[in-house]
């Protein structure tokens, strides 16, 4: 099987993440599925944005002065649906305001606008009849258990918008992906949904998230997950070891481990602009995920690049 591409955040190697001409361009760039992150407003309703926070790739500072929190950050769930599509959307950058990628064009401005979760997927409704090939989405649930803390059950609101859509079925063209170990099992059997799920695998140095991570990328902790979720979204670092000696790398065997339990794995981030280190270049960083690993699809912001590498192998 060709592994799936899946657009992480749109083709946002190109255009400002999560922007509707982002998910449009990784569309013509054949992705096979489109990412949302999704984070709840004031009212309820759900946006796709990374963050819980505006203030990275938003003017909300500008636009909302004295709307932050004590610790100086703009929550999207202090804001109402309606102001938050008023906001510009520029390319990311981090506490200092210096650009993460630097190589990214600083794009931004009125063209582009943070949207909700219902006018994505229009969005790839209307890609999907005019555009000639199909396409599948890939939501995924942002820090539930902070949501609740604040009053909301994103799960909830997630599962009824995309019930609404007619995404219902395990066979419908969607993974439903989160960190939080335990949010999923709830998902699969107190919720009751029949979706493809994917569990994300980070680093336990990265946030006080409430999964053990470690423990998931052994044989008994993938056997476990296996009787809730479809698949594994690990970041891609965890699928090799680096020599320092001679800084080759080799096989980590999660993905091996993973297949043997029936699960699908989809690694992130694939970045030409920010390589994993050992890795030269992107083409090398495909070539042993895909040939030598078995990888059955990757998240990345260059859809077109992971498209050219396909065409490549299989022409
Ligand atoms: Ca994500």
């Amino acid at each position: 099987m060709r592994p799936v591409i899946i657009a992480h955040r749109g083709a946002c190697g190109h255009l400002p993440e999560h922007t509707l001409p982002a998910k449009a361009l990784a569309y013509a760039m054949g992705a096979d599925y489109l990412e949302q992150d999704l984070v709840a407003t004031r009212d309820d309703e759900l946006i796709v944005t990374h963050d819980i926070h505006l203030d990275r790739v938003t003017d909300v500072a500008r636009r909302f002065p004295g709307r932050a929190r004590p610790d100086g950050r703009y929550y999207a769930r202090d804001f109402d649906l309606e102001e938050i599509l008023t906001l510009a959307v520029h390319e990311r950058v981090d506490g200092r305001g210096q650009q993460v990628f630097p190589q990214r064009q600083a794009l931004g401005g009125r063209d582009f606008r943070v949207h909700s979760f219902a006018r994505e997927l229009e969005l790839v409704d209307e890609l999907r009849s005019s555009g000639g090939h199909e396409v599948g989405i890939y939501p995924e649930i942002k820090e539930p258990g902070w949501h609740r803390a604040e009053g909301v059950d994103l799960t909830r609101l997630v599962l009824d918008t995309l019930g609404q859509f007619g995404y219902v079925g395990h066979a419908d063209p969607v993974y439903l992906q989160c960190f939080d170990e335990a949010e999923l099992r709830r998902i699969r059997h107190e919720l009751g949904c029949r979706l493809k799920l994917v569990q994300l695998i980070g680093e336990d140095d990265w946030s006080p998230l409430p999964t053990n991570f470690r423990g998931l990328r052994n044989k008994r902790g993938l056997e476990k997950l296996a009787r809730t979720v479809d698949g594994i979204g690990p970041w891609v670092n965890q699928l090799y070891r680096l020599r320092k000696r001679d800084g080759r790398v080799s096989d980590s065997g999660l993905v091996a481990r993973a297949h043997d339990q029936g699960l699908t794995v989809h690694p992130y981030t694939f970045r030409s602009d920010a390589l994993p280190a050992g890795f030269d270049d992107i083409g090398e960083l495909m070539r042993f995920s895909i040939e030598e690993l078995a990888i059955d699809g990757l998240f990345t912001d260059f859809p077109d690049v992971a498209a050219q590498f396909l065409r490549q192998r299989t022409g």
